[in-house]
C-alpha cells in the first residue's frame, strides 16, 4: 500500500509538471498570437423574445492555435489575465468587434466581454474611445458585458471606467447574474442596462419550481429597476417558452444558435429578411 502510494504520488508531481510546462508554453504562445491572427471572433445571436428578431451578437473570442487547434476560452483568459496580456487581447476583441458590427444593420449591437484588469487604472477610457473611433460604430451599439468579479476589484477604477462607456452612450450589462456572493449589491453600485441570468438558473427552470421562481423575481427586478433581461444557455424550446411567459425580454442559447463565424452570422443576418 505504501508502495502505491508513492507511486500515485510521483504520478501526481509529474502530471502537475507537465501542466506547468504546458501552461509556459501556452503563455508564451498567447503573446503573439493576435499579432499573428491566431484569434478570431464567433458571435452568438441573441433574440429579442416579443418578436423573436435578433438584437445583436455576443463577441466570443477563439484561439486557433497553430499546432493545438482550436483552444476554448476557458483554458487561456484565465492565463491572458493572470498574466496581464488580456489588456492587449481585450484591446483587439473590442476593435475587432466593432469594426465587423459596423458592416450590420443599425439596429443590431454587438456585445463585448470585459475582464477585470481591462479596467483597472484609467486606459480603458481612450482604448473605449479609440475603439469607436477607428470603426465608426455609433456608441448605442456597443455593449460591455462585465460580471461580478468585475466590481469586485478596484472598484472605483472600474466604476469610473463604466460611467464614461455609458455617458459616451455604451450600454454596460451584467453577465453571469446570480453567480457570485453579492449580484445584489452591485446592482446598487452600478446602472447596468441589462442583467444576464446565468445560464445554471435558466437550465435549472426545466426541472425546479423554485429556479422558475428565482428568475422570475430576477425578471421582476430588472423590470423595477429598468434594466432589460437576457436568458443565457437556452437550449430547449420548451426553456424559450417558460423565459416569454415570464416576461424575459431576450434570449441567448444553442437552441436559438450557437456561436459562429462572422461569415456564418453575416449569412444569418443577410439571408434571414426579418434580422
Ligand atoms: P460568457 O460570457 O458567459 O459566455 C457564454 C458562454 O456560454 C460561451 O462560452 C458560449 O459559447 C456558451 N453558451 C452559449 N449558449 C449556450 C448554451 O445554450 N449552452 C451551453 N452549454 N453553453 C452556451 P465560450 O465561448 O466558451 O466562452 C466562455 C467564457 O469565456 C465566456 O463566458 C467569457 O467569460 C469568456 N470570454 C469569451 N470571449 C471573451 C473575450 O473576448 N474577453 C473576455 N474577457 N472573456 C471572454
Ligand atoms: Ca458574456
Ligand atoms: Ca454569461
Ligand atoms: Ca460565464
Amino acid at each position: 500500500a505504501k508502495e502505491d502510494g508513492r507511486n500515485t504520488y510521483r504520478f501526481f508531481e509529474e502530471d502537475m509538471g507537465t501542466e506547468v510546462n504546458d501552461r509556459r508554453e501556452l503563455i508564451l504562445d498567447l503573446r503573439n498570437a493576435a499579432a499573428n491572427g491566431e484569434m478570431e471572433l464567433y458571435f452568438q445571436p441573441q433574440y429579442t423574445l416579443s418578436d423573436y428578431q435578433i438584437s445583436g451578437f455576443e463577441a466570443l473570442l477563439r484561439w486557433n492555435h497553430p499546432t493545438r487547434g482550436l483552444v476554448s476560452p476557458g483554458d487561456f483568459i484565465p492565463l491572458a489575465e493572470d498574466t496581464g496580456l488580456i489588456v492587449q487581447l481585450g484591446e483587439w476583441v473590442l476593435e475587432e468587434a466593432c469594426r465587423i458590427a459596423t458592416g450590420w444593420p443599425d439596429h443590431l449591437r454587438v456585445a463585448v466581454n470585459l475582464s477585470p484588469r481591462q479596467l483597472r487604472g484609467n486606459a480603458f477610457g481612450p482604448v473605449l474611445i479609440g475603439a469607436l473611433m477607428k470603426s465608426g460604430l455609433k456608441a448605442d451599439r456597443l455593449e460591455l458585458e462585465v460580471t461580478e468579479s468585475v466590481l469586485l476589484t478596484d472598484t472605483e477604477d472600474v466604476v469610473e471606467a463604466l460611467h464614461q462607456a455609458k455617458s459616451l452612450g455604451v450600454k454596460v450589462s451584467m453577465d453571469d447574474f446570480g453567480t457570485g456572493y453579492s449580484s445584489l449589491s452591485y446592482l446598487r453600485r452600478f446602472p447596468f442596462d441589462k442583467i444576464k441570468i446565468d445560464q445554471s438558473f435558466v437550465r435549472s427552470m426545466a426541472y425546479s419550481d423554485d429556479s422558475i421562481s428565482i428568475v422570475k423575481a430576477v425578471i421582476e427586478l430588472a423590470k423595477n429597476l429598468n434594466m432589460t433581461t437576457t436568458a443565457e444557455g437556452v437550449e430547449t424550446r420548451q426553456l424559450l417558452d417558460m423565459l416569454n411567459d415570464i416576461g424575459c425580454t431576450d434570449a441567448q442559447g444553442y437552441y436559438l444558435g450557437r456561436p459562429m463565424p462572422v461569415s456564418q452570422a453575416n449569412e444569418l443576418i443577410f439571408t434571414c429578411p426579418q434580422a
